[in-house]
């Protein structure tokens, strides 16, 4: 991604500026982000915790995930949108909605994971690779490494 990238809310009271590249992105298909999307999904980047700046403040409800983790999802308390995520599988990092970008189209999601409870009215992401749950450490260790090469080859093309 074009460094820096920034966002906001849908009513613009809460915004962020991220100075490093997401450690993954993904897109989730589990019922607990389909409850608090609204939707069949959720495409988060996942960046370093130190590399965000947030303007604002964010609102947080804490779920435990189908994955068992805990979660906390962000919103924004005026206009409800979901913002933020931390996750205590990745606890140095800061989960950003690709949807809150200025520019959405920047984001590059290398996983889409728990296509098992993916809804047949959502389409999965024809291309990228499907987990049907949680990933397990092997694969969650390639997914943070295809995330690397990736950055890398946007970079240089
Ligand atoms: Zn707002
Ligand atoms: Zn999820």
């Amino acid at each position: 991604m074009k460094l820096p990238f920034e966002g906001q809310c849908a009513c613009g009271e809460i915004r962020y500026r991220a100075t490093a590249q997401p450690g993954f992105s993904w897109i989730c298909h589990c019922r607990d982000c389909q409850r608090a999307s609204g939707s069949a999904n959720c495409s988060i980047m996942y960046v370093p915790r130190d590399a965000m700046k947030i303007q604002g403040t964010a609102r947080y409800y804490t779920v435990s995930a189908e994955s068992g983790n805990q979660v906390s999802r962000g919103f924004c308390a005026t206009c409800g949108s979901p913002m933020f995520i931390l996750a205590d599988l990745v606890p140095d990092l800061h989960g950003v909605w690709a949807s809150s970008l200025d520019e959405p189209a920047q984001f590059n999601p290398v996983v889409q994971v728990w296509c098992a409870s993916g809804q047949p009215w959502g389409t999965l992401h024809p291309e990228l690779n499907r987990i049907a749950k949680a990933p397990n450490p092997e694969e969650f260790a390639e997914i943070l490494a295809a995330s690397a090469s990736s950055q890398t080859s946007a970079q240089s093309g």
